[in-house]
């Protein structure tokens, strides 16, 4: 035998460190987490709204040779009315889903309660399904069961995170008000620069909060940084374009 083989205190460090496993710092494990993700991800996506939407419409309405008060106007009920209906969009929306798992829940929490054996029996379907050998699926199944069947449930045969269910109130203001943040850089660029200014200033502050907030949501996700922020960006500089063409033709048809 080699003695290098032999096990010695001196070898190459462990690789397990005793001690309690922990998952991995950078991965999302614990259900709390994922709401405020939400909470944060419907933030970044109204304050994406309001720039592009804001920025496309005072662009349009510049490129018609409006009067600076009437620029001032449209921006100003775009950032209201653009916001009012950001926050009861999902005000709607969340509320919906809400209804629907929690619906979803109440049918499985009947069930479980009224047949439990014929519930197991499908959790461990779920699990021979998915690879596992009958005998482990029903292990599986049985363990969950065991710790929580509701949760074991929701998670695999609907697909839902019964912890993480979102506030629509909380969504509705979160979305009204990064709407408004997003939606005062435009305004502003066109209160503060010459008419000479206000396009090209407007894309510029447009294109760089765009980028903050593909940055942004591209971190929350946890994806790679560059494509959705060129994405994001590329995206309200078409809307604009757009705007811009839009609000060209108009002028020069009226004035
Ligand atoms: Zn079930």
């Amino acid at each position: 035998m080699n003695p290098d083989d032999v096990p010695t205190g001196s070898g190459p460090a462990p690789r397990e460190v005793a001690g309690p496993r922990l998952p991995h710092p950078g991965e999302q494990h614990e259900g709390s987490t994922s709401g405020t993700l939400n909470w944060l991800r419907a933030g970044v996506l109204g304050a994406n709204d309001g720039i592009v939407s804001v920025s496309g419409l005072v662009i349009g309405v510049a490129a018609s040779g409006a009067s600076h008060e009437a620029l001032l106007t449209a921006g100003i009920a775009a950032v209201a009315a653009g916001a009012l209906s950001m926050a009861v969009g999902e005000y709607v929306s969340v509320s919906t889903q809400r209804d629907t798992e929690s619906a979803l829940l109440a049918k499985e929490r009947r069930e479980l309660a009224e047949e439990p054996e014929a519930e197991l029996a499908e959790l461990t379907a779920i699990y021979e399904d998915k690879g596992l050998e009958p005998a482990l699926a029903a292990q599986v199944a049985e363990a969950l069961t065991a710790k929580d069947a509701l949760a074991a449930h929701a998670e695999s045969e609907l697909k839902i995170d019964h912890e993480a269910l979102t506030s629509p109130w909380q969504a509705a203001f979160a979305s009204l008000g990064s709407f408004v943040v997003g939606a005062v850089l435009p305004l502003i660029t066109i209160v503060l620069l010459s008419p000479a200014w206000r396009v090209p200033g407007t894309v510029v502050a447009a294109a760089l909060a765009l980028g903050l907030t593909g940055y942004t949501s591209a971190r929350l996700g946890g994806a790679a940084i560059g494509r959705p922020m060129a994405r994001n960006v590329l995206g309200g500089l078409a809307a604009m374009a757009v705007t811009y063409a839009i609000g060209s033709l108009v002028g020069t048809s009226i004035g």
